[in-house]
């Protein structure tokens, strides 16, 4: 009727394969739009779920949402994280197999929150037994200390992740989560050192100074108002509203105990941190030699007693360097400037291997020897594709990280199932999408990729510069599509191209980097004297991190670049044998506000996540497929000529039985090995069938 608004006017289709105008980009956006006002963040494109971050509570997660989406099929309830988890849960079960969860989409996006949920998730449904309930607890409780430690605030979220999470939750043959194991990548150290108006320093800081109690706080020489730290003042925001660091430090204490940490462990670890924020506040001055020297040696004195050195060596080792000649050691006075330099090198390499010890105590105490057949769900929460006004070596390395992703979801979802028409035999109109392989070469290509030329560039002797990487950037990839600088763009594109910066044309869009600090980021030195004062601690923490073997070993370590490159390879080798699930978070405006659906930003997400892409293959495909025999097994019983047994081909037992059962020809097609069925309610109707 004209003038009244049917449900679907209203609220959407649940899934975009329904959408009538699928190829239109407008009608996708309508559609998220249209759920997103009714508050229905989660949308399917076939199994791959949409999530549209809310900014507010929706009460969409209570214990008896769970227990709807428990076991019940994909496709009969709306759209919920749950389901993704429940889906991938329960096929692992049946069939005995590991799966993954890729959760994507830029910062603010919800993919941590995203994550949380579907860990909270096994946690409530799974099967449990009283003496694995501390397992459970474990693995949840591992998230806030990890967050404490590892996430900070941003312009763009409060509770940003400035690291890789990727989490193995291991289940026994019975489906009981009995233990995990987590690995982390490359964590923002720079952040320890130094924050841009309007960020912080990693929580954890903020936190103990908030809510550490008075005789801890006096143990480790700290006062409690952070204005008083340079390292966490720097970004005009240390205490910062919505952010309760009182009432998280009280979750973080708590989880402490329940993760084995011992109060030794605990004294030290805070040891460390307190010692980090001590090195924040030395300052340097000049004496009459141009040398630095440290006027006032309270800091040094507190740093020397937390971390079990001598004030003494550690002063020297902050304004002297020791240079190795043919037969002795010379100590040479450093300027203020270079003893910045190594206070800050100091200061970030202490936090980094703190950050490597606690993921690596959080997973033995994760471990669980008593079962040794299990299967796992990985959950993936990574950082997303980052655009910034200045974008240095971080953005350069995390947005490859989401190069190599897209690469993974190409190779997995678009790739594969247009491969599998074609080798089933079945009539197939190919879509077309971008293949963004060609931009991870220019990255990490040996010898001739980015990340290579930037790593000759780190060990060339003589005096290489962040514009000698540029020269050799533009000299060796400079005729490469999607690299760009001021000198190759030309008279139209330079203006927007700095001096010393590089534009890469991403999948997601333009990203011009400055190369400011690219060889030190990668380098990532630390001055030999002071590995020598921290290999000598007297902190057990510091201790495991900074091996005596390491100041013994004169070959150089792997450069940062190249050790993320290899982390994310073996990344996707682990990802490529499990089944995978696709979370795609949307950001819906950058004021962080509930119900405002910022049109340009949407689209533009939609795009990057290629989402599009996704409907043209998913729309034209097929969402299930059976072989012939399973097909068969299963439903054989709905069919005289099949039941109780088939004797001829199974194909054709398969043909006789949907024939019976009233399959429409636009419902199905039949390949060489498979049957392929268009949209999941004929397969309902089947189930149904079949109960009754
Ligand atoms: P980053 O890449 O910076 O780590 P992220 O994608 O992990 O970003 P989250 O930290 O998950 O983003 O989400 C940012 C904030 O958005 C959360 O702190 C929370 O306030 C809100 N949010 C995200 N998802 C939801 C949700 N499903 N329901 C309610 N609020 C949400
Ligand atoms: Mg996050």
């Amino acid at each position: 009727m004209e003038g009244t608004l049917t449900a679907r006017d209203k609220v959407g289709v649940q899934d975009f394969v329904l959408l009538d105008a699928y190829t239109s980009e407008s009608a996708f956006l309508e559609n998220l739009r249209k759920r997103f006002r009714e508050n229905l963040i989660y949308t399917y494109i076939g199994t791959l779920l949409v999530s549209v971050n809310p900014y507010q509570e929706l009460g969409i997660y209570t214990a008896s949402q769970m227990e709807l989406y428990q076991g019940v099929n994909f496709f009969e309830l709306p759209p919920h994280v749950y389901a993704i988890a429940d889906n991938a849960y329960r096929m692992m079960c049946s069939e005995l197999n590991n799966h993954f969860i890729l959760i994507s989409g830029e910062s603010g996006a919800g993919k941590t929150e995203a994550s949380k949920k579907i860990l909270q998730y096994f946690a409530v449904t799974c099967p449990m037994t009283e003496s694995l309930q501390i397992a459970r607890d474990r693995l949840l409780l591992s998230i806030p200390i990890l967050e404490a430690f590892g996430n900070a605030k941003t312009p763009r979220n409060d509770n940003s992740s400035r690291f890789g999470k990727y989490m193995d939750i291991q289940f026994d043959f019975q489906g009981i989560p009995v233990g995990g194991h987590i690995i982390s990548y490359l964590i923002e150290k720079s952040r320890v050192v130094y924050q841009n108006h309007g960020e912080r320093n990693f929580h954890i800081f903020y936190q103990l100074l908030a809510g550490g109690e008075v005789e801890r706080l006096a143990s480790l020489g700290l006062e409690q108002d952070p204005q008083l730290y340079k390292y966490l003042s720097q970004g005009h925001c240390a205490r910062e509203s919505p952010i309760n660091d009182r009432n998280d430090w009280k979750t973080v204490s708590n989880a402490f105990s329940v993760i084995d940490f011992t109060e030794a462990d605990l004294e030290n670890l805070f040891g460390i941190i307190a010692s980090v924020l001590h090195l924040g506040n030395i300052c340097f001055k000049e004496d009459k030699q141009g040398c630095a020297s440290v006027p006032d040696t309270h800091e040094i004195k507190w740093i020397a007693k937390l971390l079990g050195v001598c004030p003494a060596v550690l002063l020297e080792a902050l304004t002297h360097r020791k240079i190795e000649a043919k037969t002795e050691e010379v100590i040479c006075p450093l300027t203020v400037e270079l003893s910045v330099y190594a206070r800050d090198a100091m200061a970030k390499a202490v936090y980094g291997r703190t950050f490597t010890w606690l993921v690596n105590k959080i997973n033995s105490s994760l471990v669980n020897k008593d079962f040794t057949q299990k299967t796992v769900i990985g959950l993936l929460d990574i950082y997303g594709f980052e655009v910034f006004d200045k974008n240095g070596f971080e953005q350069f390395c995390i947005n490859y990280c989401n190069e190599k992703l897209q690469q993974l979801l190409i190779e997995r979802t678009l790739k594969a199932e247009q491969a599998e028409y074609e080798s089933e035999g079945i009539e197939w109109e190919p879509v077309q999408y971008f293949n963004n392989k060609i931009i991870c070469d220019l990255v990490e290509e040996r010898h001739r990729g980015i990340m290579s030329i930037l790593d000759e560039e780190c060990i060339r002797p003589g005096p290489a510069t962040d514009l000698s990487f540029l020269e050799r950037l533009e000299e060796k990839v400079g005729k490469h599509a999607h690299f760009q600088t001021r000198k190759l763009a030309g008279p139209k594109g330079w203006k927007r191209i700095g001096w010393l910066e590089f534009r890469l044309l991403h999948y997601a869009g333009e990203v011009t980097y400055s190369t400011k600090g690219f060889l030190e980021k990668n380098n990532d030195l630390l001055y030999r004297h002071l590995k020598e004062v921290l290999c000598g601690s007297k902190n057990s923490i510091l201790r495991e991190c900074f091996l005596v073997a390491e100041l013994e070993n004169r070959r150089r370590p792997p450069t940062v670049g190249t050790q993320f490159k290899n982390s994310l390879s073996s990344l996707l080798e682990l990802l490529i044998s499990k089944e995978p699930s696709y979370i795609r978070c949307i950001k819906p405006n950058e004021r962080k506000e509930p119900s405002k659906f910022d049109d340009f930003l949407i689209s533009h997400q939609i795009k990057y996540l290629g989402l599009m892409e996704h409907l043209r293959v998913r729309r034209a495909g097929f969402a299930y497929r059976r072989k012939y025999e399973h097909f068969l097994q299963r439903y054989k019983s709905l069919c005289p000529d099949t039941w109780p047994h088939w004797h001829g081909p199974p194909g054709e037992g398969v043909e006789r039985l949907i024939k019976y059962i009233g399959y429409q020809p636009q419902d199905y097609k039949l390949g060489k090995t498979k049957i392929f069925i268009r949209f999941p309610r004929t397969l309902f109707a089947t189930e149904d069938a079949f109960e009754f």
